[in-house]
C-alpha cells in the first residue's frame, strides 16, 4: 500500500501510575514497577508495524501521554524514541512532549529526558493547595509541583501545567486565585479542566456536592478574565506561539498514530481515513460524513473553528448556524467559530448543528 505522505503525529500511551487518583477514569493502572522491557518491546513493535503500513512518513510531533510517562526509565524512553526516529522521518523541529507528575521525576532524570529529546514537559499540577491535592488523591504536594516547574524552566524547555477546578464547595474566588498563581509562576501554557465525576472512580461512589451549572459557567468566564494566557481551545490557554502543536493537529482534523493500549489515532492511507480502535494496530475506515462530523466536533473546540469545506457543509445544519449569531460566527476565512457566549453551551450547539 502506498501513502500520500501526509504527515502523521505520534501519540504513545504509557498506562502506569504510582496510584490511582480519586477522579481518574483514564486507562492506567497503579503499578510503580511494571515490566518496562515488555512494554518497550510492545511499543516498538507497534511503531515498526505502522512504519511498514505508512512508509517513512513525516512526523511533526511526538506526545508521550498517560498514565504517568515520567515514571518510565529514561533507557526505555530512549529505546522507543530511537525506534521512531529510525522508522519515520521525524522533523528536525519536532515537538516532543512528555506528560509528568510531580514526585516521579527529579532534576537529573528530567535533564536525561531532555538530553534524549524531550522539549516540552506537561506537568500534572492539578492544584497548588495541599488539602485539595489530598482530596483529589494526588501523591505529591504543591511544593513538589513548583519544584518540577522550576527545574523544567531551567532546562529551557516548554512547560505546561494541568489544573483542575470546580471541586466541591469551590467558589469563583478560588478559581480567580488559581489564575493569579498561574500568572505569577509565569507558565506559558496551561490546561484548566473542570472536575467531572466519572462512574467507577472513588468520586463516582461518593455523594459529592458539586458547584451548580451557573457557578461552573461563572468560573469559566473568570478564568478568561483573570488568566494572562489566551484561550485557544475549550480548556487550553497559551502565550502567543506556545500552543500545543500535537493537540492542535488533532483538533484541526489532522492525522496521528496512536500507539500503546487504548491509544486513539486517525490514519490516512491510500486516500482513506481510518480510526484506530483498541489496542493500537486495529483500525476501521471512516466515511466522509463521519470525518466531517469529527472535524466539526473538534474544530469548534478551538478559537479558529472549523473550515466550511463541502464535506463539512454537507453534514451541517446551516440554517441553525445562521440563526444563532450570538453563539456562532462565520468568518471571512470561510470558517465557523463559537463565540464566548456559545462556548458555555457548546455541547447543546453541536447537537443542533450536526444533521
Ligand atoms: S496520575 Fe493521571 S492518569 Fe494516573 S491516576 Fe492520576 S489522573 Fe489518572
Amino acid at each position: 500500500m502506498s501513502n500520500m505522505n501526509k504527515p502523521h503525529n505520534i501519540y504513545i500511551h504509557v498506562p502506569f501510575c504510582m496510584s490511582k487518583c480519586n477522579y481518574c477514569a483514564f486507562f492506567s493502572s497503579a503499578c510503580a514497577n511494571p515490566d518496562w522491557d515488555k512494554y518497550a518491546t510492545k511499543i516498538t513493535s507497534e511503531v515498526s508495524y505502522w512504519s511498514k503500513k505508512l512508509g517513512k512518513t513525516s512526523v511533526p510531533t511526538i506526545f508521550f501521554g498517560g498514565g504517568t510517562p515520567s515514571l518510565m526509565p529514561t533507557k526505555v524512553f530512549e529505546r522507543i524514541l530511537t525506534e521512531i526516529y529510525s522508522c519515520f522521518d521525524v522533523q528536525p523541529d519536532a515537538e516532543i512532549t512528555l506528560e509528568s507528575n510531580p514526585g516521579t521525576i527529579d532534576s537529573q532524570k528530567l535533564a536525561d529526558f531532555c538530553t534524549i529529546g524531550v522539549n516540552r514537559l506537561s506537568i500534572g499540577v492539578q492544584s497548588l493547595n495541599d488539602d485539595k491535592l489530598r482530596f483529589l488523591g494526588r501523591k505529591h504536594t504543591a511544593s513538589d509541583a513548583l519544584n518540577l516547574i522550576h527545574n523544567a524552566t531551567k532546562q529551557n524547555i516548554r512547560v505546561s501545567g494541568d489544573f483542575i477546578y470546580g471541586l466541591p464547595d469551590e467558589t469563583t474566588h478560588d478559581v480567580i486565585n488559581i489564575c493569579k498563581q498561574i500568572n505569577s509562576i509565569g507558565l506559558q501554557h496551561c490546561s484548566l479542566y473542570e472536575l467531572t465525576i466519572e462512574e467507577n472512580t472513588p468520586f463516582g461512589k461518593m455523594k459529592l456536592c458539586m458547584p451548580d451549572n451557573q457557578t461552573m459557567a461563572d468560573m469559566y468566564v473568570a478564568i478568561q478574565e483573570n488568566l494572562k494566557l489566551s484561550r485557544y481551545e475549550v480548556s487550553n490557554y497559551a502565550a502567543p506561539g506556545q500552543y500545543c502543536r500535537h493537540n492542535q493537529n488533532i483538533w484541526d482534523g489532522g492525522a496521528y498514530i496512536g500507539i500503546g493500549p487504548t491509544a486513539a489515532g486517525r490514519i490516512f492511507l491510500d486516500n482513506t481515513w481510518y480510526e484506530q480502535i483498541g489496542d493500537g494496530v486495529r483500525f476501521a475506515a471512516l466515511s466522509d460524513d463521519e470525518r466531517a462530523v469529527e472535524k466539526i466536533l473538534t474544530g469548534l473546540r478551538t478559537v479558529h473553528g472549523v473550515e466550511l469545506t463541502d464535506d463539512v457543509k454537507k453534514v451541517m445544519n446551516l440554517p441553525f448556524a445562521k440563526s444563532v449569531p450570538d453563539m456562532l460566527r462565520f468568518t471571512e476565512q470561510n470558517r465557523l467559530t463559537v463565540t464566548d457566549q456559545g462556548i458555555l453551551v457548546l455541547d447543546d450547539i453541536v447537537t443542533k448543528l450536526v444533521k
